[in-house]
Parts: structure tokens; sequence; C-alpha cells
């Protein structure tokens, strides 16, 4: 076993919301610099930086691990983490196909930029990737499962998209047990307020702008024997699907 600092749910410039100059390889860099081991890219409904982001994190010896946050039909944000690049593409296939062909207006709500992991600009996507997606909770949760990956609420401590904010509390099915909290400092009160007691609890920043990314505070332990970066990533979904399924 050993101890990984994680940020496991930041987006790229992929997300409307977030910045121009999050890109797969500043974002690698900057991860590099907060000295962080094992990074998500979570672009809000989509997987479509994630190849770039993978290959930035080879070039710092980061562990990249390919993700998204998926909106549901309830409007909750829900993390979901992939052990290979092949697995997230196949989920985000599918959620494709559950999104709503909105038009994105980039003076409004943003630019949506493919990179490479070299800074150059692919393309953009053409459709809004931030509203909720014909997924609910339960279909958004077994699909991220029927393609290897795992998932979790994120920011519960947040009103906005937050899954108790949104539903007042957590469901019963499907059950999590592991849940993301935006503030470590907010464990206690969760813990206690809605009996969390038992339940991993991961803090990432959800950076959308460089300046917000976080010195390394916050670790998980992993069996990465014999070590290799996809076998941190395969125990990282191992342990986060334990119990779901
Ligand atoms: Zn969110
Ligand atoms: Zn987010």
């Amino acid at each position: 076993m050993n101890r990984y600092y994680y940020d496991l749910h930041l987006h790229s410039c992929l997300s409307p919301c977030a910045e121009d100059d999050m890109t797969p390889a500043n974002i690698a860099g900057m991860g590099s610099l907060c000295g962080l081991q094992l990074m998500a890219l979570t672009d809000h409904n989509s997987c479509g930086n994630c190849r770039a982001f993978l290959s930035a994190c080879r070039q710092y010896g980061i562990v990249g691990v390919p993700g998204m946050e998926l909106t549901t039909a309830e409007e909750i944000h829900l993390v979901c983490l992939f052990p290979t690049l092949e697995a997230a593409e196949g989920f985000e296939a599918e959620v494709r196909t559950q999104r709503f062909p909105i038009k994105n207006k980039p003076a409004v709500f943003g630019n949506q930029l493919y990179m490479d992991a070299e800074d150059k600009v692919l393309g953009e996507e053409p459709n809004l990737l931030i509203p909720a997606t014909k997924l609910d909770l339960e279909a958004g949760t077994a699909l991220a499962l029927a393609h290897g990956g795992a998932a979790f609420p994120a920011h519960i401590d947040r009103p906005s998209n937050g899954i108790i904010g949104i539903l007042g509390n957590l469901p019963e099915k499907p059950f999590f047990p592991t849940l993301e909290l935006n503030d470590p400092e907010n464990r206690d009160q969760y813990v206690r307020d809605y009996g969390l007691e038992g339940r991993r609890m991961l803090c990432s920043s959800d950076s959308h702008r460089l300046e917000s990314m976080r010195d390394a505070s916050q670790w998980i332990e992993l069996d990465d024997e014999p070590y290799s970066s996809q076998r941190v990533r395969d125990a990282l979904i191992c342990l986060l699907r334990e119990g779901m399924v």
C-alpha cells in the first residue's frame, strides 16, 4: 500500500464554466507544482479531453484518471471515474445520446475547447455540455458501473447540484459508499447530521481555474503492487466500487 495525494475532481477548458487556460497540459503542470500524484479530469458530461490529460499527466509522472462529472436528470452532479480511457469513452458514447442538443453560446456560457496534450486547440464542442442529461441518478450510476467505472456524488456540502441539497438526504438506492466533500472542514458535521459513519469521504477541489487548485493535503492508500500507473488506476476504481456492486 502506498499513499497518493489526489485531486479527483477537476475541469478543463472543455467545461464552459472553466477558464480557457485550464488546458490538460496546464492542469497536469499545476498538479505537479501542488505535489499531487493522482488526478482525475471530470468535465461536465464529457470525457473529450481525457486522452490529452492522461498524456500530459504521464509527462509529469502523475497518475491520471479519466472521468466525467455527470449531471443527472435530477440535476445532481455525479463524479464518474474509469480505469482506462477506452472505458471512459465507451461511457461517454452512451451519455452523448442522453444529452439534450442545446447549442452552446460561448459569449454567454464560455468556450468548450477540445485540446491535445501540447496545448493545441483541436476543436470546439457545439452543444452545451452542462445541462441535465436524461439519465437519472440510478441509471447514471448503473451505466458507470456497467462500463467498469465507479461513481460518487460530488460536493455533497454544496446546495447547488449536491445530492443532499436536491434530495434532502442520501438515497438508500443506489448506495454510495464514497461521497465527495468540497470543504474537508465539513466532514464531521456531515457525518453527524446525515448518519454517514462508515462512508468514505473524498475531498477534491472541483477547480475551474488554475488558481483554485490546492496544495496536496488529501490522500488515499492504494494497493499498487506490482507498481504501474495502470495498477494504481485499477486499485483506485476497485476500492471505489467496493460496496456499490
Ligand atoms: Zn459540480
Ligand atoms: Zn465540478
